[in-house]
């Protein structure tokens, strides 16, 4: 399907529409950019550039991802970050106070956080400093519809941009999702409508109590002439001082410590070496004991649940938050907000953090 072009409501200096995607590994902010862009092109007849800032594959990595578009008579040839979004996707609400992550936004910039929060809660916890702000519970809504995250979102960014048609986003779907995975095409349909239905939107004026964040590169003052030998790592993705993170997609693994009896199906089947086991003894004898999830990199597959023989495991929802707190192996690890900027792609290792 081709719509005719729609006049970009918005430019900035250079002719561009640009759009920043916010998220963390698992979310599908990646996929997310690459729909948008192929929307602009194929569906609406734009120049469009998208590329991603991410750094490994494990989840719970820090994500960007970028958009622009242009006329179809104006040339795109800069591949910098958006600086100053039009529009911008915060795929977790945990990434509120993240360096970076609300840079050039002002009441001119349509916001779209995942949360279960209002906008008023939304915009004292990030300090924004004004914007079209719309709340969609997206986490809900996954379990709900049994579908991803992205597909929330897109329908969500969709109706904040005010111009994208709904139209072209479910058919860009059916197309690329729905020939890939054909079982999971009506429910990512119903996860696009109701992103798209079910937002609160609110404006907030520019408002000084919570001042502009203008962009700032971070520039890196370790390199390889300077670093320490043996390399630097800063702080290593999956270990003990992870306890809790965002990454999950709904659900979350809950481990009965009491059940379980150290057979390891569960570590053979996470895909993202999530269960912690160190030495230790089992009914008197050496073992490798199972200490439970790392839910820094869980992405709430389940796979461990299915293969655990004992019913060590079971399936919790993660919005239900004070029932798998209780399940964190160590609670005093417990944590609001983990500190996603140290970790993978917009970290930087300088002096201060070495
Ligand atoms: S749900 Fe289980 S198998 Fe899946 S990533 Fe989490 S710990 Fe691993
Ligand atoms: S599969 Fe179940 S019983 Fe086996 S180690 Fe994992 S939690 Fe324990």
């Amino acid at each position: 399907m081709q719509h005719e072009t729609i006049p970009l409501p918005k430019t900035n200096a250079y002719g561009f529409y640009e759009i920043r995607l916010e998220s963390i590994g698992g979310l599908g902010a990646n996929l997310s950019g690459k729909i948008l862009g192929e929307l602009g092109a194929l569906y609406l007849r734009y120049n469009t550039a998208n590329f991603a800032s991410y750094g490994s594959e494990k989840r719970g990595t820090p994500v960007k991802s970028y958009i622009r578009y242009a006329e179809p008579d104006k040339e795109i040839r800069i591949s910098s970050p958006v600086e100053k979004p039009h529009l911008i996707g915060i795929f977790h609400e945990r990434l509120a106070g993240k360096t970076g992550v609300l840079a050039g936004v002002d009441e001119e910039t349509a916001v779209v956080v995942n949360t279960a929060k209002s906008p008023d809660e939304i915009r004292r916890e990030f300090q924004m400093h004004g914007g079209v702000l719309t709340c969609i519970d997206g986490m809900k809504i996954t379990v709900e519809e049994k579908t991803r995250m992205n597909m929330i979102m897109l329908g969500a960014l969709c109706k904040a941009s005010g111009f994208l048609p709904f139209e072209c986003l479910e058919e860009i779907i059916r197309e690329t999702i729905g020939r890939k995975y054909p079982a999971m095409l009506d429910s990512n349909l119903r996860g696009l409508r109701r992103g798209f239905e079910e937002g609160t939107t609110k404006a907030f004026p520019n408002d000084e109590t919570y001042p502009y964040v203008p962009f700032t590169e971070e520039r890196r003052s370790l390199g390889w002439d300077n670093a320490p030998l043996g390399g630097v790592v800063v702080t290593a993705g999956s270990t003990v001082s992870n306890d809790v993170s965002a990454s999950r997609e709904g659900y979350v693994p809950l481990f009965h410590q009491e059940k379980c009896i150290q057979c390891g199906m569960c570590d053979t089947a996470c895909p993202d070496m999530v269960y912690q086991f160190v030495k230790g003894e089992w009914k008197g004898k050496p073992a490798m004991v199972n200490l439970g999830p790392d839910y820094h990199h869980c992405k709430g597959c389940l796979r461990c649940v299915e293969v655990c023989p004992t019913a060590a495991i079971t399936a919790g929802i993660e919005y239900e938050q004070d029932i798998w707190k209780q399940h964190v192996r160590n609670q005093d690890l417990i944590v609001e907000r983990l500190e996603f900027e140290d970790l993978g792609a917009n970290s930087i290792v300088n002096e201060e953090k070495y």
